[in-house]
């Protein structure tokens, strides 16, 4: 699709969002405030996501939208991503800085440069959290976690597909290969079958995450190869702009090593997640099927509202 005509295609949707009170806007491209009926869409999203998951046991956990800043580097969320990256800065400084911050703040000026950096940054995906809580042995067996929160991702767009604050409700598997594999096909399964459920013609392809430069293009390339990252594509924009509503992502043993996590066996545990971009599956639904969810079919409305 060209450009206008694919930009044309977020202001009409985006437009209709907000003309229905779904989307709030608050004047940054990508934050919003969200009507109580979409609210109500969202946890049935991620209510029927848990179903799935309920065979397996998941501990649940809940964690806020903030990383240590140790962990975010451990995970190298700057090295990688640093165009997406949110770490977070305040004030630190004395009286007379603060006199200078308040001048610049009256004058319009940027002041930036008078702020620090502090001991955390946004989370930009749910999963990193759960991987410092983990630093001993996992049981026999392996363990699985259900986590859903805001993240942050600094893209600004006009695609209310795309936001900077969203959510995301993942289940993390943390195990041996064999069982981080097995558990891998079930999700690919159980999320064919929730999108069909939900009517979102859904296919899946092989993808890789947005790394930064030149080097990024490198470490795209080795996680298509091993086929590392599977995404649930919805064409909410026409079928030659899909869009990921979900995704599976085997991380091989590299948080078991980043975060000393072992097998019941002694060796670095491998890991996977299973994501659904729960804000994505609702503005995928509103276009699919309209902005009064009183008119859905009913066959939609039992998944998110059993
Ligand atoms: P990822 O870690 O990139 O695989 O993201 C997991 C899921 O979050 C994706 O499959 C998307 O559905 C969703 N997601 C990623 N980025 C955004 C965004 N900017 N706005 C809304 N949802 C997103
Ligand atoms: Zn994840």
């Amino acid at each position: 699709m060209a450009d206008d005509a694919l930009r044309a295609a977020f202001d009409e949707l985006r437009g209709r969002l907000i003309e229905a009170g779904h989307l709030i806007p608050c004047g940054v491209d990508g934050v919003y405030g969200k009507s109580a009926e979409y609210e109500r869409v969202w946890a049935g999203v991620g209510a029927a996501a848990s179903r799935l998951a309920a065979p397996d046991g998941p501990v649940l956990c809940s964690f806020p939208p903030l990383l240590p800043r140790v962990t975010f580097d451990k995970v190298e969320y700057v090295r990688n991503f640093p165009h997406l990256s949110g770490p977070m800065f305040s004030f630190r400084g004395d009286d007379r800085a603060h006199a200078e911050l308040i001048r610049r703040l009256d004058e319009g000026q940027p002041y930036a440069d008078l702020l620090q950096q502090t001991d955390v940054a946004f989370t930009p995906a749910c999963c990193y959290p759960v991987y410092s809580t983990l630093t001993k042995a996992v049981p026999p067996g392996g363990i699985v976690f259900e986590h859903h929160s805001y993240c942050f991702r600094h893209e600004p767009s006009p695609d209310p597909m795309r936001m900077q604050a969203f959510r995301m409700w993942e289940n993390v598997r943390v195990a041996t290969p064999d069982d981080v594999l097995d558990w891998r096909s079930t999700w690919l399964s159980r999320f064919a079958e929730l999108f069909d459920r939900l009517g979102l013609d859904a296919r899946t392809d092989i993808a890789s995450d947005p790394f930064f430069g030149r080097a990024g293009r490198l470490m795209a390339q080795g996680q298509r190869a091993y086929q590392l990252k599977i995404e649930f594509l919805v064409p909410v924009f026409g079928e030659s702009e899909p869009t990921a509503c979900a995704s599976v992502n085997y991380h091989l043993s590299h948080f078991g090593e980043l975060f000393d996590i072992r097998t019941a066996d002694g060796d670095a545990a491998h890991s996977a997640c299973a994501a659904v971009g729960s804000d994505r599956c609702v503005v995928a639904l509103f276009q699919r099927y309209g902005m009064e969810t009183d008119t859905w079919p009913s066959s939609v409305r039992a998944v998110l509202w059993p």
